[in-house]
């Protein structure tokens, strides 16, 4: 199997109902795909397999891919100190979870059991938790606890199998 072509069936990324978490006007690269080799820590066949990691500064502002409640928040960690990770936990009407982690101290920008909207501003990302640089993890939990689905983009350009490793995306 060839890295970041996951088994796994993506949505139309035409109909998706996920925009890239970040605003309009930046371009990041996804420094980790899915389904990466096994030594990495979207290991095909793991409950990580689906996530993709966004390279982004500290502070960067992170966006709601999808409407939903909080259902968790963390934010307690400092960057760089290898501790845990901050996150923001957003539960969609589907039952979908969605995960940001990594976020900064105090990243968090919304609150357990808000009802946020798609776009809106939810945390600055940061470099928190299990980290060797700036950059958000982005992934949906088919339902809380569970594991990692494939997910696409609607707002960027054609993302049929998921954002690739090593390309940078930018909203449209
Ligand atoms: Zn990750």
């Amino acid at each position: 199997m060839q890295p970041g072509m996951c088994p796994g069936s993506y949505p139309d990324w035409t109909t998706s109902p996920y925009n890239l978490p970040w605003a309009a006007g930046s371009s990041f690269k996804v420094g980790q795909g899915s389904c990466t080799g096994a030594a990495d820590s979207h290991a095909a066949g793991t409950s990580d397999a689906f996530a993709i990691d966004i390279d982004m500064p500290i502070g960067t502002k992170v966006l709601a891919a999808r409407a939903g409640t909080v259902t968790a928040i963390e934010g307690q960690y400092q960057d760089g100190s290898k501790q845990k990770a901050n996150f923001v936990k957003i539960q969609h009407d589907d039952g979908t979870v969605a995960q940001y982690f990594h976020l900064t101290m105090n990243g968090p920008q919304v609150s357990v059991g808000e009802r946020v909207t798609q776009g809106q501003i939810v945390a600055l990302s940061g470099n928190t938790g299990d980290s060797s640089q700036p950059h958000l993890h982005f992934q949906v939990d088919a339902c809380a606890g569970q594991g990692s689905i494939p997910v696409t983009f609607k707002n960027t350009v054609p993302n049929p199998r998921g954002l690739l490793e090593g390309r940078a995306y930018a909203p449209q």
